[in-house]
């Protein structure tokens, strides 16, 4: 088959459009030909070597494609559409038990610790496939990673309600476009921070209230001016270390720090005095239960979510989607096809 590998970390021309060998399926596993891989900061930490991984690699964690082989018993059998739930884990402990694989100690996604969608065939164990109806592929390929954690986040966690009012930051990417959907969705009002005035100016069209340009505006005024000084009683914060200090100013008394992700640096320092005078709450988020998978997938094809697809590109052009997100002038998705 073809595939996007790359066999060394490195920039964006390390991933190489290539001959692989087909996947080898395990027990319990299913062949799935790809339709649409989306693509994820994930991936781009992976290739760079931010995170270490295995190679010869294939990225790839938010696959939607066609059953080609199942074993009996799957929920989705051959020749039917399939969404694929990317967390893999050991199935067997509490955590797993539970329903919260995402948060099992043996967890790790489709694409970082199995080769993923950056090719023409995956091999996922068969209790990953979800069924996939009235949705095309493109579309589906952008919920899992970014609305599934953003529906984790928002709804799971934090029982986002018409009563808040919630900051988002880096609103124009991938699971920041998810969370001002799903914000909105639920009747909370959106303050929503992206940079560039091209991308900021998008933002309404997403459901958002206020739009901020934060290269240009410093997000915790904005935040005042929309509460009449009280705050935010949520911040959405998947960048991490250049905006964590910014996110405690602007909540409000009781507020709710949402955090999930380091885009810019995971070391921050933390007025603890702000943190208990504000009897604040920080609650980490990460990845999705198939709950949340499922019922964002139930409100995308009711069309009360829509992925924002910035582009649809062939996998043999994948080191140029990697480039494209690198510089941050990606709104919503980029999708591969095979
Ligand atoms: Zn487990």
């Amino acid at each position: 088959m073809k595939a996007a590998r790359f066999h060394a970390s490195g920039g964006p021309e390390v991933l190489s459009f290539e001959d692989a060998p087909d996947p080898r399926l395990r027990d319990g596993e299913a062949l799935v030909r790809v339709e649409a891989c989306g693509v994820n900061r994930l991936d781009v930490w992976l290739r760079s070597g931010r995170y270490k991984t295995y190679t010869p690699h294939v990225l790839g964690t938010d696959v939607a494609g066609v059953v080609e082989k199942a074993p009996a018993g799957s929920p989705v059998g051959e020749g039917g559409k399939t969404l694929v739930y990317p967390v893999i884990s050991d199935g067997s402990c509490p955590r797993c038990l539970s329903g919260r694989p995402n948060t099992c100690p043996n967890m790790g996604l489709l694409g970082a610790v199995a080769d993923g969608g950056y090719a023409e065939y995956v091999g996922v164990p068969a209790a990953n496939l979800l069924p996939l109806e009235g949705m095309d592929a493109p579309a589906a390929a952008a919920l899992p990673v970014n609305f599934g954690t953003a529906w984790n986040a928002l709804v799971s966690k934090a029982r986002v309600s018409p009563e808040d009012t919630l900051l988002v930051w880096g609103a124009a990417g991938g699971v920041g476009h998810a969370a001002v959907q799903i914000a909105r969705l639920f009747g909370a009002t959106v303050i929503a921070a992206a940079r560039g005035k091209e991308r900021t100016g998008k933002l309404g069209g997403l459901g958002a209230d206020h739009a901020v340009d934060y290269s240009v505006r410093d997000p915790v005024g904005a935040v005042m001016d929309v509460t009449g000084g009280a705050g935010a009683t949520m911040v959405f914060d998947h960048v991490g270390s250049e905006t964590w200090g910014k996110s405690i100013d602007s909540l409000a008394n009781g507020g709710k720090l949402l955090a999930l992700g380091t885009t810019t640096g995971a070391d921050v320092r933390v007025d603890i005095g702000k943190v208990y005078r504000k009897e604040l709450t920080i609650q980490g988020v990460y990845g999705m239960t198939r709950k949340d998978l499922l019922a964002v997938m139930a409100q995308a094809r009711r069309g009360r979510l829509r992925p924002a697809v910035h582009m649809e590109l062939p996998l043999a052009s994948a080191a140029d989607a990697h480039r494209m997100l690198e510089s941050r002038e990606v709104f919503g998705k980029l999708v591969l096809r095979p």
